[in-house]
């Protein structure tokens, strides 16, 4: 039981998507009582449907992933080695590579169904942790010794802090009266699994072509996921083609890297909205994963950054004493800070990448390869973009 009778647990976390189940785990292995409000039904969430996203992992979130004891739970088939990554841009070949001739690969590839599916194994099997499904937060109050959530039924669950990890569209971030600044980029991605009879050899295609880019992310058993970027209201004509009309739009983009593309599974869809909340805390508040920073995924940091604030507000809530001790302000600001300092920069850099390479006015196409001939030959800027790019990638800090 929690410490303070009325409390149904130490932490309410609202969204058991991975942010969320990620936070309970960390929490419980604290020592500390989470308890998980979660508006889909229980089975929706402990066999996830394939959604298509293929989550590149760094290793600061590999890491993170081990001491939760989700990466054991993986299988080798779900974990892809990222070993290099190339950007080309229009017709020109590659300009830029990163990662070839490093000793360990760039990241990992795992495709997200299969992370939310270990994350709900994971936390099913800690005693310190409950899970209640089928249920919607629909309002939140705060007074001096703790918060109250109130369900869609009317009933109440309290604690001495409240967490939400309800995704970037996060209403539990409003009930707190926290803003956020939304950039819609007015594009979408369309993702699908495409099969080839070249071998991927763990490298990643970015290819920025006119009027859309595409990623190539490389899988296992001769497959790559295909991400295509696209103004939205392209988006119907895309998921109308039947497999082959994919497969062979995907192949032409693609400059014919991997060879003859076969489409190797359904298409998925997901509009692309970047949001950073004005703030990440509040008196007995915090959002983590996307309810805090939504990225745009072209730079794949959206989880990996997740994970990274789970470690933190861990970390500072065991280091000033738990949620319910009086230092809660103290941890919370702590976390706040070194979350901020984190994210925002990659945030802001990512979104004005974003610009560059989506713009298809004329300005745009001569500094798009201009940037990239300048990163790729320019031998101290190279060493500077490739050093932060993979210093990123893997996780490391930036001035290492
Ligand atoms: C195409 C694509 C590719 C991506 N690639 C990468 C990548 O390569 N690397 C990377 O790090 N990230 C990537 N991401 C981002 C990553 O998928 C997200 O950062 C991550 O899934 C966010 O997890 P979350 O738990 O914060 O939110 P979500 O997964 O959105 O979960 C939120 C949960 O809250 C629940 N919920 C919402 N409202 C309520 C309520 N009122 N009451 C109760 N429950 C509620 C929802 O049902 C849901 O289960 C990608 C995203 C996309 C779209």
């Amino acid at each position: 039981m929690p410490e303070h009778p009325s409390f149904d647990a130490d932490v309410l976390i609202v969204g058991a998507g991975p942010a969320g189940l990620a936070l309970a785990a960390a929490l419980a292995d604290a020592g500390q009582r989470a308890l998980v409000l979660e508006r889909q039904p229980r089975e929706a969430l402990a066999n996830p449907a394939e959604d298509g996203r293929e989550i590149a992992l760094t290793h600061r979130a590999r890491g993170i992933l081990q001491r939760l004891g989700w990466w054991e739970r993986l299988s080798a088939d779900d974990v892809a080695p990222l070993n290099e990554a190339r950007v080309a841009d229009g017709e020109a070949p590659a300009r830029l590579r990163f990662g070839p001739g490093t000793k360990a690969p760039l990241g990992w590839l795992v495709p997200n169904h299969r992370l939310r599916a270990v994350g709900w194994a994971a936390a099913s099997s800690r005693p310190r942790l409950t899970i209640e499904t089928g249920v919607e937060v629909t309002a939140l109050a705060r007074d001096d010794a703790g918060a109250t959530v109130t369900l869609a039924d009317g009933s109440q669950r309290r604690a001495p802090l409240v967490v939400a990890a309800d995704s970037r569209f996060s209403a539990t971030r409003r009930l707190a009266g926290i803003g956020a600044a939304l950039r819609d980029f007015g594009r979408s991605v369309v993702v699908g699994r495409v099969a080839h009879a070249q071998a991927n050899d763990g490298i990643a295609w970015e290819c920025f072509r006119h009027g859309h880019t595409l990623a190539l992310l490389p899988m296992n058993g001769g497959c790559s996921s295909a991400v295509v970027t696209i103004p939205s209201e392209q988006a119907p004509e895309w998921l109308a083609l039947d497999d082959a009309g994919f497969a062979a739009r995907v192949q032409a983009a693609s400059g014919g890297v991997l060879g003859k593309l076969h489409a190797a599974g359904p298409r998925h869809h997901y509009p692309l909205v970047g949001v950073y909340a004005r703030r990440f805390v509040g008196p007995r508040f915090a959002l983590v994963g996307d309810a805090a920073v939504g990225m745009h995924p072209v730079t794949a940091h959206g989880f990996n950054f997740g994970l990274y604030g789970v470690e933190v507000l861990v970390r500072e809530l065991q280091r000033h004493r738990g949620a319910a001790g009086a230092d809660l302000p103290r941890a919370l600001a702590a976390y706040e800070a070194e979350h901020r300092r984190t994210t925002w920069p990659i945030y802001q850099g990512t979104n004005a990448v974003v610009s560059l390479f989506t713009d298809d006015r004329p300005l745009a196409r001569v500094l798009r390869p201009a940037v990239l001939a300048l990163a790729g030959q320019a031998p101290g800027l190279r060493t500077v973009v490739r050093g932060l790019i993979t210093r990123q990638l893997t996780g490391q800090p930036q001035w290492a």
